[in-house]
């Protein structure tokens, strides 16, 4: 199985195979647009937005300075208040550390809340390999699981979904969906809501993520628009949640500013709808057993890069996704990651390391738009081209061939010398450029041409006109 970070498919091939679904154009630009505007309105109602962000920022870097310090601290208060707390330094110990506590419970079906982290480490289909069934509760992502499919958005998973897709999905893959079920979305509602309801009053187990853990109290925190997370975090009697490490915050008191950035830029809404708060173990409140397990995957290694580790402030929001031209007409698949967009061209080659997803860092205009978006201020642009610096530094013939340019090109005489050597190729051949290079200069001219000098060259019309 692919890891869900990498598909191995170069972006541009992904893309040019998306482009050719104009159903999904039509969807994507009007989500986008739609959550793009609404968002738009909601922050310009607030004189201190820019402050905000910057504040979001800072409070992001000092997590990221501290991270050893703050990750120890949030452990021993976690513990103290009765959760048991799992460390995993890639998604396979993950994996085995959420399948394991689950077949302790006996139980073999949980219920899940939307998690980046657990569709980051394939927790699905890990389970699924441990015979443990585990159902989405988030609508859109109940969707993507019912269509066999995979998320295109952070936020809305199913965004390349129309609702009578949706219907059509519902009507032949879910358990109990009523005949002559309607495209009205209160009708589709309806139907995953009773569909749901059924799995909550069931489950033993629960697992979620986490959009925030806070390094004072032990406290983790999530945010959501359905009402279906505060039923996976309290019903079950045991509940597991799987974070990534720098989903830290130093203190409680930081979470003012996070709740007021992440709705506005997320789901352009004032307030989240439910907000969740659970620290350790309450007797006779929730669940009787609580497991967060902290999970590295790449983050220590994004750290240790001075540039790219600003990919680590990401909370998720989505709001990069939905001002990227790029995104809009290609669409999260074209990514070939669970993390698509722009924080998707950064963040998974940072996670994976490049080798694995070496085109997607290309896979932007650098519009700057994201930027401009990013409610904790990444510099998305900075980071990509930083990344593409790695790339093609990793690559020996890119590599050798811009060497060489430079080595001609560092004295005037060795310069003039090959300048005179390609003119006078350019004479034999008869033309002024080259459509197709043999291998490896193919690649160049697979999208465009190779111009030749000129006669005369620069050089040589000056000392004419001077001498
Ligand atoms: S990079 Fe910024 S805008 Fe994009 S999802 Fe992360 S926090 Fe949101």
């Amino acid at each position: 199985m692919n890891s869900p970070l990498a598909s191995g498919v170069p972006f541009p091939e992904m893309a040019h195979h998306e482009l050719a679904k104009p159903q999904l154009r039509q969807n994507l630009k009007h989500a986008t647009h739609t959550i793009r505007d609404k968002r738009a309105r909601v922050v310009a109602e607030l004189p201190n937005w820019e402050e905000l962000r910057s504040a979001g920022s800072a409070i992001k870097e000092e997590v990221l300075a501290n991270l050893p310090t703050l990750l120890e601290q949030f452990e021993k208060a976690a513990t103290e208040a009765g959760a048991v707390v799992h460390w995993a330094r890639d998604a396979a110990e993950a994996c085995a550390v959420v399948a394991d506590l689950v077949k302790a419970t006996g139980a073999t079906e949980v219920v899940k809340v939307k998690s980046m982290a657990t569709q980051e480490i394939a927790l699905n289909e890990a389970l699924e390999a441990a015979g443990i069934t585990a159902t989405e509760t988030d609508l859109a992502e109940l969707i993507v699981q019912l269509a066999d499919d995979k998320p295109s958005h952070i936020l809305v998973p199913a965004i390349h979904y129309n609702r009578t897709e949706i219907r059509d999905i519902f009507r032949s893959r879910m358990a109990g969906a009523p005949d002559g079920l309607s495209d009205e979305p209160r009708d589709l509602a309806e139907a995953a809501r009773l569909h749901l309801r059924r799995k909550f009053l069931r489950a033993r187990v629960g697992i979620s993520g986490a959009n925030f853990a806070i390094a004072e109290t032990g406290t983790l925190v999530v945010v959501e628009s359905e009402g279906n997370g505060r039923m996976c975090l309290t019903l079950p009697e045991t509940l597991i949640s799987v974070v990534g490490i720098e989903k830290l915050l130093p203190r409680f008191c930081d979470l003012g500013t996070f709740l007021r950035l992440l709705p506005r830029s997320s789901t352009g809404e004032r307030m989240n709808p439910y907000t969740s708060m659970w620290t350790g173990v309450t007797p006779g409140d929730g669940p009787s057993a609580v497991h967060i397990v902290l999970v590295d995957n790449g983050r220590t290694a994004t750290l240790a890069d001075p540039v790219g580790r600003q990919a680590l402030h990401c909370i998720r929001c989505s709001a990069c996704l939905n001002v990227c031209p790029v995104y809009e007409r290609v669409g999260g698949h074209a990514y070939g990651s669970v993390y698509p967009g722009p924080i998707g061209a950064i963040l998974s080659p940072q996670l994976t390391g490049i080798g694995a997803n070496r085109s997607l860092p290309f896979a932007s205009t650098l519009c700057g738009a994201c930027y401009d978006a990013c409610p904790v201020k990444i510099n998305i642009p900075e980071v990509l081209v930083h990344l593409r610096q790695s790339s093609v530094d990793k690559r020996s013939a890119e590599r050798t061939a811009f060497r060489t340019l430079a080595w001609i090109m560092r004295d005037r005489k060795r310069y003039a010398l090959a300048l005179r050597a390609a003119r006078r190729g350019s004479r034999l051949l008869g033309r002024d450029k080259l459509k197709h290079l043999p291998w490896p200069g193919n690649r160049w001219t697979a999208s465009r041409d190779a111009p030749l000098p000129t006669a005369p060259t620069f050089r040589e019309w000056w000392s004419r006109e001077r001498s």
